[in-house]
């Protein structure tokens, strides 16, 4: 029974993200909308004590919930081999790190 719950739960986490970043996407379209449903997602992975998905971890900002999509709310920083996803929020700069997938080697 407790997998149903939590397999429930990690759909409606993906489904909220996803929708958060279309929104985000879409210019024009009130963000309000975008930081409700990663605050929504947010508050089921706690209650059910799941993590964000890994793809999602390092692009949500702890401090006001926005779905950092680069180019519209917030500064992408290569550090290394990670990126830093900066968000644009007036209450500081919240870096996130997310891990960049290896390069292929070029062919020359
Ligand atoms: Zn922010």
């Amino acid at each position: 029974m407790k997998e149903i719950v939590r397999s429930v739960a990690e759909e409606r986490i993906a489904e909220l993200l996803r929708m958060a970043e279309e929104r985000t996407k879409e210019r024009g379209s009130s963000s309000l909308l975008a930081k409700r449903y990663v605050q929504i997602a947010r508050q089921i992975g706690k209650h059910y004590k799941i993590p964000m998905p890994a793809e999602s971890k390092g692009r949500i900002c702890k401090k006001c919930n926005s779905f950092l999509v680069p180019g519209i709310n917030c500064t992408v920083r290569i550090s290394g081999k990670s990126a830093i996803y900066a968000c644009n929020c007036g209450n500081g700069v919240t870096p996130a790190v997310h891990s960049r997938k290896p390069t292929s080697l070029r062919s020359s």
